[in-house]
């Protein structure tokens, strides 16, 4: 017998939707480079420009201040570069992306994993020359959602400049990117249920960027290359599904809270991270002191079930996850962690399948404990 393959790591990657497919499979026979001026390069053109106007739309853009890019990792690195990595603040909970890309001050979090404006405060007054803040709006391991209008009205007053990793948020959460006050706003089609490999950075009329990518005039010269057109295409179909399915988040909201409940009657010493603060409704990022996050993974990976241990970006290796790490976790804790999350594909009957299979594994290694 065959168990069933049950997927709960939307964080990581979605499937692809079918508008997302069909989007793919046609743009795949448009022959034409979107920078020929003749009828093939024409209909290439059409197709991205479709696609600019869907992502646009989703957050509240023009389409002249969207970016294709190769994905968000791109779009982070591209935007962090603007001010040639200068003034560069950051909050201790971004993705590598972010905090690889450039050298720069920690904002700390507190135990929800929510950023200390105060000590933002602070760091904003001591800064010489014009800053330059990156902080997510919702945490990829957590779902812990960020004040960013609150950030943006610190950081405007200061007279900085403000970039927001929106990769986890758009598509659960409603994002307008004038109401959020950034100036800078990534986003990636794979998380969306679109094609991997294309992604997006807004960029607010007049902000200033600098191309990391140079050797074409594609992007209106901020990211040279022909563009990825079925990729792109993809990716603007699956922004106008979401915006007919948003009333999705409502419905995660509530089998979301039941699973967590369960959880805590199965084994009530489980510790769920940023259950306190405002949280996207498809996360769950839980630990339990007694269940290493390498052998949940293995156990529920053989029962079928796909979740992840943190961040699965550079997956592989299970350590203890600097989100965590950040919001006070013990590290031992932190190294038990296990993430479930829910897309648009997703059936509450497979968070009980995770119930079942969890609570055997739990109530196996605690009669083992007691048996020892
Ligand atoms: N930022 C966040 C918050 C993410 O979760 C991810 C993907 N794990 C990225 C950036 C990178 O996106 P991409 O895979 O499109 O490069």
């Amino acid at each position: 017998m065959t168990s069933p393959r049950i997927y709960l790591d939307y964080n990581a990657t979605s499937p692809l939707r079918e508008e997302s497919r069909a989007a793919v499979g046609a743009a795949l026979d448009l022959v034409g480079n979107p920078s020929s001026v003749h009828g093939f390069g024409r209909e290439a053109r059409r197709a991205v420009e479709a696609a600019r106007e869907a992502v646009a739309a989703l957050v509240g853009a023009a389409p002249a201040e969207v970016v294709f890019t190769s994905g968000a990792t791109e779009a982070n690195n591209l935007a962090l570069g603007a001010l040639g990595g200068r003034g560069l603040l950051t909050s201790a909970i971004e993705h590598p992306s972010v905090l690889e890309a450039a050298d720069a001050g920690r904002l700390p979090v507190d135990a929800q994993g929510r950023v200390d404006l105060t000590v933002l405060q602070s760091q904003l007054e001591r800064r010489e020359g014009q800053a330059f803040v990156s902080v997510m709006l919702a945490n990829n391991e957590t779902g812990v959602v960020q004040p960013i209008a609150e950030i943006s009205a610190l950081v405007k007053a200061a007279g900085g400049l403000l970039h927001c990793d929106a990769v986890q948020a758009v598509g659960r959460l409603p994002v307008d990117m004038a109401e959020l006050g950034v100036d800078y706003l990534s986003l990636s089609s794979h998380k969306l249920g679109g094609p991997k490999g294309a992604g997006a950075l807004i960029v607010r009329e007049g902000a200033p960027l600098v191309a990391q990518q140079r050797g074409g005039g594609q992007e209106r010269r901020l990211r040279a290359g022909t563009e990825n057109v079925p990729a792109i295409a993809g990716f603007g179909a699956a922004c106008r599904a979401i915006d007919r399915d948003f009333a999705e988040g409502a419905a995660f909201q509530s089998w979301r809270d039941r699973f967590e409940d369960q959880l805590l009657a199965i084994a009530p010493e489980t510790r769920i991270f940023g259950r306190e603060a405002p949280r996207l409704a498809n996360t769950s990022c839980f630990a339990n002191p007694f269940l290493p996050a390498e052998t949940q993974l293995i156990a529920l990976d053989l029962a079928g079930i796909a979740v992840s241990s943190g961040s699965a970006c550079s997956s592989g290796k299970v350590s203890a996850s600097h989100v965590l790490l950040a919001m006070g976790a013990e590290p031992a804790l932190a190294g038990s962690a296990l993430r479930v999350s829910l897309g648009w594909a997703s059936r509450e009957a497979d968070l009980d399948c995770f119930l079942e299979a969890w609570g055997r594994l739990y109530k196996g290694n605690m009669d083992r404990r007691r048996a020892s």
